[in-house]
Protein backbone atom coordinates (compact mmCIF):
# COMPACT_ATOMS: atom_id res chain seq x y z
CA UNK A 1 0.00 0.00 0.00
CA UNK A 2 0.97 3.24 -0.64
CA UNK A 3 0.28 6.85 1.10
CA UNK A 4 1.22 10.17 1.14
CA UNK A 5 1.31 12.94 3.54
CA UNK A 6 0.59 15.91 1.76
CA UNK A 7 1.54 18.13 4.74
CA UNK A 8 3.04 18.26 7.71
CA UNK A 9 5.83 19.80 9.45
CA UNK A 10 8.85 17.51 10.40
CA UNK A 11 11.21 20.05 10.23
CA UNK A 12 10.11 21.77 14.18
CA UNK A 13 11.98 20.90 17.04
CA UNK A 14 8.55 18.68 18.47
CA UNK A 15 10.44 15.59 16.33
CA UNK A 16 14.43 16.52 17.13
CA UNK A 17 14.51 13.94 19.61
CA UNK A 18 12.73 11.08 17.61
CA UNK A 19 12.98 12.13 13.92
CA UNK A 20 14.28 8.96 12.42
CA UNK A 21 11.86 6.51 14.55
CA UNK A 22 9.10 9.05 12.98
CA UNK A 23 10.30 8.29 9.87
CA UNK A 24 10.98 4.41 10.32
CA UNK A 25 6.99 4.34 11.37
CA UNK A 26 5.88 6.19 8.53
CA UNK A 27 7.70 4.03 6.27
CA UNK A 28 6.19 0.64 8.37
CA UNK A 29 2.61 1.81 7.75
CA UNK A 30 3.31 2.54 3.74
CA UNK A 31 4.23 6.15 3.65
CA UNK A 32 6.01 6.56 0.88
CA UNK A 33 5.92 10.21 0.42
CA UNK A 34 5.96 13.12 3.07
CA UNK A 35 5.56 16.91 2.12
CA UNK A 36 7.45 19.24 4.44
CA UNK A 37 5.84 22.24 4.57
CA UNK A 38 8.36 24.82 5.26
CA UNK A 39 6.16 28.06 6.53
CA UNK A 40 8.36 31.20 7.23
CA UNK A 41 11.79 32.03 6.02
CA UNK A 42 13.42 30.64 9.10
CA UNK A 43 11.70 27.04 8.61
CA UNK A 44 12.87 26.82 4.79
CA UNK A 45 16.42 25.95 5.24
CA UNK A 46 15.65 23.16 7.69
CA UNK A 47 12.54 21.87 5.69
CA UNK A 48 15.16 21.80 2.64
CA UNK A 49 17.88 19.94 4.94
CA UNK A 50 15.67 17.02 5.85
CA UNK A 51 14.71 16.62 1.84
CA UNK A 52 18.25 16.15 0.94
CA UNK A 53 19.37 13.84 3.65
CA UNK A 54 15.96 11.69 4.05
CA UNK A 55 14.53 9.78 0.67
CA UNK A 56 11.17 10.25 0.13
CA UNK A 57 10.91 13.86 1.37
CA UNK A 58 9.59 17.25 -0.70
CA UNK A 59 9.07 20.58 0.42
CA UNK A 60 6.61 23.51 0.21
CA UNK A 61 8.09 26.90 0.45
CA UNK A 62 5.80 29.94 1.53
CA UNK A 63 4.68 32.64 4.09
CA UNK A 64 2.06 31.71 6.35
CA UNK A 65 -0.56 34.28 6.72
CA UNK A 66 -0.11 34.78 10.70
CA UNK A 67 3.58 35.77 9.57
CA UNK A 68 1.96 38.09 6.42
CA UNK A 69 3.17 41.44 8.22
CA UNK A 70 6.69 39.72 7.09
CA UNK A 71 5.86 39.56 3.49
CA UNK A 72 8.10 42.31 1.28
CA UNK A 73 10.37 41.89 -1.35
CA UNK A 74 13.02 40.41 0.48
CA UNK A 75 10.88 37.35 1.64
CA UNK A 76 9.72 37.46 -2.11
CA UNK A 77 13.39 37.06 -3.22
CA UNK A 78 13.79 34.39 -0.89
CA UNK A 79 10.64 32.39 -2.10
CA UNK A 80 11.89 32.82 -5.74
CA UNK A 81 15.16 31.33 -5.04
CA UNK A 82 14.61 28.39 -2.52
CA UNK A 83 11.61 27.36 -5.43
CA UNK A 84 14.43 26.82 -7.83
CA UNK A 85 15.89 24.08 -5.86
CA UNK A 86 14.43 20.24 -6.51
CA UNK A 87 12.67 19.24 -3.38
CA UNK A 88 10.10 21.98 -4.09
CA UNK A 89 6.96 21.05 -5.15
CA UNK A 90 4.54 23.90 -4.19
CA UNK A 91 4.15 27.32 -2.68
CA UNK A 92 2.33 27.17 0.78
CA UNK A 93 1.25 27.16 3.13
CA UNK A 94 -0.61 30.67 2.00
CA UNK A 95 -3.98 32.01 2.68
CA UNK A 96 -6.21 34.18 5.28
CA UNK A 97 -6.09 33.40 8.90
CA UNK A 98 -9.12 35.33 10.86
CA UNK A 99 -8.69 32.99 13.82
CA UNK A 100 -5.58 34.86 15.56
CA UNK A 101 -5.57 37.69 12.86
CA UNK A 102 -1.43 38.53 13.64
CA UNK A 103 -1.80 40.77 10.96
CA UNK A 104 -4.64 43.00 9.39
CA UNK A 105 -6.93 41.43 6.78
CA UNK A 106 -5.43 43.51 4.15
CA UNK A 107 -1.79 42.88 4.69
CA UNK A 108 -3.10 38.61 4.66
CA UNK A 109 -4.96 39.28 1.44
CA UNK A 110 -2.23 40.98 0.01
CA UNK A 111 0.54 38.27 0.73
CA UNK A 112 -2.01 35.22 -0.94
CA UNK A 113 -2.08 37.38 -3.71
CA UNK A 114 1.27 38.12 -3.85
CA UNK A 115 2.59 34.40 -3.51
CA UNK A 116 -0.41 33.12 -5.48
CA UNK A 117 1.06 34.73 -8.53
CA UNK A 118 4.08 33.53 -7.74
CA UNK A 119 2.89 29.79 -7.74
CA UNK A 120 1.62 30.96 -11.33
CA UNK A 121 4.70 32.57 -12.75
CA UNK A 122 7.07 29.92 -11.21
CA UNK A 123 4.70 26.88 -12.22
CA UNK A 124 3.67 25.35 -8.88
CA UNK A 125 0.71 24.47 -6.84
CA UNK A 126 -0.44 26.07 -4.23
CA UNK A 127 -1.42 24.90 -0.55
CA UNK A 128 -4.05 27.22 1.02
CA UNK A 129 -4.50 27.68 4.74
CA UNK A 130 -8.40 29.23 5.47
CA UNK A 131 -9.24 30.07 9.15
CA UNK A 132 -12.22 31.65 9.57
CA UNK A 133 -12.04 33.56 6.57
CA UNK A 134 -13.75 31.05 4.13
CA UNK A 135 -15.65 33.88 1.95
CA UNK A 136 -12.21 36.40 1.59
CA UNK A 137 -10.22 33.48 0.77
CA UNK A 138 -12.32 32.31 -1.94
CA UNK A 139 -12.67 35.70 -2.84
CA UNK A 140 -9.03 36.22 -3.54
CA UNK A 141 -9.02 32.50 -5.57
CA UNK A 142 -11.75 33.45 -7.33
CA UNK A 143 -10.18 36.62 -8.73
CA UNK A 144 -6.64 34.88 -9.49
CA UNK A 145 -8.30 33.12 -12.36
CA UNK A 146 -8.83 29.70 -12.87
CA UNK A 147 -7.77 27.10 -13.71
CA UNK A 148 -5.76 26.97 -10.60
CA UNK A 149 -3.70 24.05 -9.22
CA UNK A 150 -3.71 24.15 -5.65
CA UNK A 151 -5.14 22.46 -2.45
CA UNK A 152 -7.52 23.29 0.60
CA UNK A 153 -5.42 22.21 3.36
CA UNK A 154 -7.41 20.51 6.32
CA UNK A 155 -10.44 21.03 4.67
CA UNK A 156 -13.43 21.24 7.25
CA UNK A 157 -16.20 23.27 5.11
CA UNK A 158 -19.50 21.96 4.03
CA UNK A 159 -20.69 20.38 1.23
CA UNK A 160 -21.41 24.13 -0.54
CA UNK A 161 -18.15 25.40 0.63
CA UNK A 162 -16.15 22.00 -0.90
CA UNK A 163 -18.12 22.46 -4.53
CA UNK A 164 -17.12 26.15 -4.48
CA UNK A 165 -13.79 25.18 -4.28
CA UNK A 166 -13.72 22.00 -6.29
CA UNK A 167 -15.72 24.24 -9.37
CA UNK A 168 -12.16 26.54 -9.25
CA UNK A 169 -10.08 23.55 -9.91
CA UNK A 170 -9.13 22.71 -6.56
CA UNK A 171 -8.28 19.37 -4.35
CA UNK A 172 -9.47 19.12 -0.56
CA UNK A 173 -6.76 17.86 1.93
CA UNK A 174 -8.46 15.92 4.32
CA UNK A 175 -6.86 15.05 7.71
CA UNK A 176 -7.08 14.41 11.45
CA UNK A 177 -10.24 15.61 11.47
CA UNK A 178 -12.24 13.35 9.82
CA UNK A 179 -11.66 10.71 12.60
CA UNK A 180 -13.58 13.07 14.53
CA UNK A 181 -16.77 11.33 15.66
CA UNK A 182 -18.84 14.79 15.73
CA UNK A 183 -17.45 15.98 11.97
CA UNK A 184 -20.64 15.23 10.55
CA UNK A 185 -20.20 17.80 8.13
CA UNK A 186 -16.98 17.28 6.92
CA UNK A 187 -18.06 13.27 6.96
CA UNK A 188 -20.33 14.59 4.26
CA UNK A 189 -18.15 16.58 2.09
CA UNK A 190 -15.70 13.03 2.22
CA UNK A 191 -18.73 11.05 0.85
CA UNK A 192 -19.72 13.37 -1.83
CA UNK A 193 -16.78 14.70 -3.32
CA UNK A 194 -15.05 12.90 -6.46
CA UNK A 195 -12.77 10.83 -5.31
CA UNK A 196 -9.94 11.79 -8.00
CA UNK A 197 -9.79 15.37 -6.06
CA UNK A 198 -9.33 14.27 -2.40
CA UNK A 199 -5.44 13.93 -0.59
CA UNK A 200 -4.40 12.92 2.36
CA UNK A 201 -2.36 15.15 5.44
CA UNK A 202 -1.49 14.80 8.91
CA UNK A 203 -0.47 18.33 9.17
CA UNK A 204 1.81 16.70 12.28
CA UNK A 205 2.83 18.03 14.78
CA UNK A 206 -0.64 19.27 14.71
CA UNK A 207 -4.43 17.78 13.83
CA UNK A 208 -4.04 14.62 15.82
CA UNK A 209 -6.26 12.03 14.70
CA UNK A 210 -8.35 9.73 16.76
CA UNK A 211 -7.28 7.84 18.72
CA UNK A 212 -4.63 9.70 19.51
CA UNK A 213 -5.83 13.09 20.28
CA UNK A 214 -4.16 15.15 23.17
CA UNK A 215 -1.04 13.26 21.55
CA UNK A 216 1.60 14.69 18.86
CA UNK A 217 0.58 13.62 15.81
CA UNK A 218 3.29 12.22 13.47
CA UNK A 219 3.25 11.30 9.54
CA UNK A 220 2.33 7.37 9.79
CA UNK A 221 -0.85 8.60 11.18
CA UNK A 222 -2.23 9.60 7.76
CA UNK A 223 -3.19 5.91 7.42
CA UNK A 224 -5.93 6.28 10.08
CA UNK A 225 -6.85 9.28 7.89
CA UNK A 226 -7.22 7.08 4.66
CA UNK A 227 -8.95 4.43 7.09
CA UNK A 228 -11.67 6.96 8.10
CA UNK A 229 -12.47 8.00 4.29
CA UNK A 230 -12.43 4.52 3.12
CA UNK A 231 -15.20 3.58 5.95
CA UNK A 232 -17.18 6.45 4.58
CA UNK A 233 -16.66 5.94 0.87
CA UNK A 234 -17.36 2.49 1.49
CA UNK A 235 -14.17 0.98 -0.64
CA UNK A 236 -11.36 -0.89 0.31
CA UNK A 237 -8.66 0.78 1.71
CA UNK A 238 -5.95 -0.33 -0.84
CA UNK A 239 -8.29 1.47 -3.10
CA UNK A 240 -8.55 5.19 -1.36
CA UNK A 241 -4.78 4.82 -0.87
CA UNK A 242 -3.88 4.32 -4.22
CA UNK A 243 -6.58 7.08 -5.68
CA UNK A 244 -5.18 9.42 -2.90
CA UNK A 245 -1.51 9.13 -3.69
CA UNK A 246 -2.06 9.46 -7.44
CA UNK A 247 -3.76 12.56 -6.82
CA UNK A 248 -1.00 13.60 -5.10
CA UNK A 249 1.35 12.42 -6.98
CA UNK A 250 -0.14 14.52 -9.94
CA UNK A 251 -0.93 17.69 -8.17
CA UNK A 252 2.46 17.94 -6.69
CA UNK A 253 5.17 15.88 -9.31
CA UNK A 254 5.71 13.11 -6.88
CA UNK A 255 7.30 10.32 -9.82
CA UNK A 256 10.87 12.22 -9.47
CA UNK A 257 13.53 10.04 -7.88
CA UNK A 258 13.99 11.78 -4.75
CA UNK A 259 10.24 12.07 -4.55
CA UNK A 260 9.68 8.90 -2.69
CA UNK A 261 11.15 5.62 -0.74
ZN1 LIG B 1 0.45 23.40 8.19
Amino acid sequence: MRLIDTHCHLDLDAFDDDRAEVLARARAAGVESILVVGFAPERWGPALRLAKTEPGIVVAIGLHPTEAARYDAEVEAGIRAAAAQPPVRAIGEIGLDYHWMTAPADVQRRAFERQLALARELDLPFIVHQREAEEDTLAVLEAAGSPLRGVMHCFTGDLAYAERCLALGLSLGIGGAVTFRKATQLHEVVRQAPLDRLVLETDAPYMTPAPHRGKRNEPAYVRLVAERVAELRGLPLEEVAAATSANAARLFNLEGSEATV
